[in-house]
């Protein structure tokens, strides 16, 4: 089927998302000056609605970047020179890559791809070296787990001088997430997962602890200056030209999670989620044998990885949804010959999610 004719509701890609056609429209309006009135209402709007979604009382940074253009910015403003970052899949790998090339010394927590951390691992590991700060994925999208960020904030923040960073770039919009309440020193998402928005901007909220580190920071560079980008923000305007386009469908976004809510976005989320495991369930009781990746309890409720069945690749079940029409995300890096992964994100209602999973018993059994 041609992109150009797909119908909304049968795109389960784990990022970029499927984009609710209102939101795809708004970006259909002209081009403003990015330092005239306009846009300062705009930003001014844009502001108010993103604090309820990330449910922040701290401004909200609007970066003109994919999400892993924040990821750097974490580090470069919370690094002096030692990082630890937790491992457990592709993206939080990433983190620490980043931390590396950008100059840190990088110590790693290194857990199988597939499983969660563990907070007394995390504070046993603190106990014998000290850092600026710890990076983490909350919801890592390469294996569908999810972390208990709140608990490992709570075990690093007993180190005074250690910041937290977390990736929530599939998490944010789908999971349960506070940032101020958690005590999470750097929050980063990016447009095209669980926001539903299309992909160009990321979002970033800084704790007053990670601007104070900021204004020291040695490597942090020019374009993501968190710095610059408070002061951009007090004038509700931005350091460099935004994506405007993505600003306008931004607005429409924040409407309607308004509408709905973001505590019951919430729960849809993990309704579709859990209607995949009850799937899974049933292929079981079939007799297909498959598995999903991530344990009970730190399942991410945006996206789940899942074991091709005997007899087939990952490759093999994402070719057959295709082939039906509809579309589904390949496994990950590592895990790409033996898994595939749904992504139960953004706008996807439980009736659409449950016609893919009609389709995807067709091709699995
Ligand atoms: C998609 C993703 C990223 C990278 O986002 P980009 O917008 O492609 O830069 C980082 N972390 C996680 C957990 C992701 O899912």
């Amino acid at each position: 089927m041609s992109n150009d004719t797909r119908p909304f509701g049968r795109f389960f890609l784990p990022g970029p998302t499927e984009v609710h056609p209102d939101v795809l429209a708004a970006q259909d309006r002209p081009i403003i000056s990015h330092r005239g009135p306009e846009v300062k209402a705009l930003m001014k709007e844009l502001q108010a609605g993103l604090e309820v979604v990330f449910c922040t009382s701290r401004p909200v940074f609007i970066s003109t970047s994919s999400a892993t253009g924040l990821m750097e910015a974490a580090v470069r403003n919370a690094g002096r020179t030692r990082i630890l970052s937790l491992v457990n899949g592709a993206f939080s790998q990433r983190f620490a890559d980043i931390a590396r090339s950008c100059g840190f010394e990088v110590d790693t927590v290194d857990v199988a791809w597939g499983e969660a951390h563990d907070p007394e691992q995390v504070a046993e590991r603190l106990e014998r070296g000290s850092y600026d700060a710890v990076t983490m994925a909350h919801s890592e999208t390469s294996t569908g787990v999810l972390n208990d960020v709140r608990a490992l904030a709570e075990v690093i923040r007993r180190h005074e001088d250690t910041l937290v960073l977390v990736d929530s770039v599939s998490g944010f919009g789908a999971a349960e997430l506070r940032p101020d309440d958690w005590g999470i020193d750097f929050l980063l998402t990016g447009s095209q997962k669980a926001f539903a928005l299309p992909p160009g901007l990321a979002f970033g909220v800084a704790s007053e602890r990670m601007m104070a580190r900021s204004a020291v920071a040695p490597r942090k560079g020019y374009y993501f200056d968190l710095e610059s980008f408070a002061k951009s923000q007090e004038k509700n305007q931005s350091p460099s030209t935004p994506a405007i386009s993505v600003l306008y469908s931004t607005q429409v976004q924040l409407e309607r999670m308004k509408a709905e809510g973001i505590e019951a976005r919430w729960k849809r989320h993990t309704e579709m989620a859990d209607a995949t495991y009850a799937w899974v369930d049933a292929m079981i009781e079939r007799g297909v044998e498959m598995k999903i990746l991530a344990p009970e309890g730190y399942r991410s409720p945006g996206v789940t990885a899942i074991t091709a069945p005997e007899g087939m690749t990952g490759p093999d079940v994402t070719s057959g949804v295709t082939e039906r029409g509809w579309v589904i995300g390949g496994g990950y890096g590592k895990l790409k010959e033996s898994t595939f992964r749904i992504g139960h994100m953004g706008d996807h209602t439980l009736d659409e999610l449950n016609g893919l999973l009609d389709v995807l018993t067709e091709v699995v059994s």
